[in-house]
């Protein structure tokens, strides 16, 4: 239970901690003008919309953000949902319909599975294929019909092992079986690509990808979510999605504080290298201390520990150690791959990142998980 948030320093139950485990990745949260706008919003149009955006739940701010994000990403349009886990469940659902497929990546985050599962509820044909693995995703898409509907979606960025997907050799089996893309750039938006423009970008690919999804939980420092792509499939989305019509929409503050983000991450595009910088120096900190981290270039920096009680124990001596980090255990990822899952801000200092690292060494070599 936090009590206090500094955005790197957080207060837990009475002790003051380094927050190693937050998705506040380039630390917007508490920005003085991501703050600011949320006030200013709140004074201007007040607490909440009480409706949906489809009666009277339709703010200036909310239109003016979908403009803004549109552009960001290079799409014709975009839409806000009030979360990230709606905005994936109201896409996939509405777009895939009986007959249709959709093809999942099997380690794709919940709020994709649960839209797919609807999609199979309703007559739709879901197929999974083994994380990452382009030779199982095109043995999958070999055997649909060729004039069926096709919608491959995956994470850009996958949340707890921080892999990118392999977008090249995705982008070429769908449009040699003429199937659509899409990216939930959750982890990627505000780190990865030009100016943090997320992972199609980052691969060069922004105009192979047809539709790019994301959270306003991460970078963006608030709450909520998007889709954004073509505009007639937008619209489509717009006035078919029951995550979107029955859910009043996002709040004035946090819409506020994401078009504040935005216009920090455009203006200041300093944060990312400094983020990059803090996760590299933690990546390659622990891999010299003797620690089997995953490799990978984003802000997700796990540690496998490989047992759960290890992992819990390891994360409570992090904890009395002054560094909060999240543990993962099965089913969350595979036995035997058990892990403590670190991420990064870019307002960590160098005091901090020498802290975790110092935490890490006591407890890896107490714990034997290092010599
Ligand atoms: N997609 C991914 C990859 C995520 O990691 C998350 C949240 N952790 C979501 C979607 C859901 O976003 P939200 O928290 O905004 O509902």
């Amino acid at each position: 239970m936090i009590e206090a948030n500094d955005g790197p320093v957080v207060t837990i139950e009475g002790k003051t901690v380094i927050m190693a485990g937050s998705n506040n990745y380039l630390g917007l949260t508490t920005h003085p003008k991501v703050k600011e706008a949320a006030m200013n919003a709140v004074m201007k149009y007040g607490s909440g919309n009480s409706g949906s955006r489809y009666l009277n739940g339709t703010l200036d701010l909310h239109v003016q953000l979908e403009e803004r994000l549109a552009k960001f990403v290079g799409k014709e349009a975009a839409l806000i949902f009030s979360t990230g886990y709606q905005t994936n469940q109201g896409v996939i659902a509405t777009l895939v319909q009986k007959g249709d497929y959709v093809i999942s990546d099997k380690e794709n985050h919940a709020s994709i599975v649960v839209g797919t599962l609807i999609v199979k509820g309703g007559g739709g044909e879901l197929l999974r294929f083994k994380h990452n693995d382009m030779d199982d995703l095109e043995r999958l898409l070999s055997k649909t019909p060729k004039h069926a509907g096709k919608l491959i979606v995956v994470d850009g960025v996958f949340s707890m092992s921080g892999d990118i997907v392999d977008l090249p050799r995705l982008v070429d089996i769908a449009e040699h079986y003429n199937a659509r893309i899409m990216v939930d750039d959750a982890h990627g938006l505000g780190v990865l690509g030009k100016g943090g423009r997320g992972t199609a970008s980052y691969f060069g690919l922004d105009d192979k990808v047809d539709l790019i999804m994301g959270t306003f939980s991460k970078s963006f420092a608030s709450l909520g979510g998007f889709v954004a792509g073509e505009r007639k499939v937008i619209e489509y989305i717009k006035h078919h999605s029951q995550a979107l019509i029955f859910s009043a929409s996002p709040t004035p503050a946090a819409v506020a504080a994401v078009l504040a983000a935005l216009e920090i991450i455009e203006q200041e595009p300093e944060r990312i290298q400094r983020l990059h910088y803090n996760s590299e120096k933690i990546r390659q900190g622990l891999q010299s201390l003797g620690f089997n981290v995953i490799s990978g270039k984003t802000a997700i920096v796990p540690v496998i520990i490989g047992d759960d009680m290890k992992t819990f124990i390891f994360w409570k001596e992090l904890f009395d150690a002054g560094v909060f980090v999240n543990a993962v255990i099965s089913p969350a990822v595979p036995q035997g791959m058990q892990l403590i899952r670190t991420s990064f801000m870019a307002t960590h200092e160098e005091s901090h990142l020498d802290q975790i690292l110092d935490a890490f060494s006591k407890v890896g070599r107490k714990l034997g998980v290092i010599h």
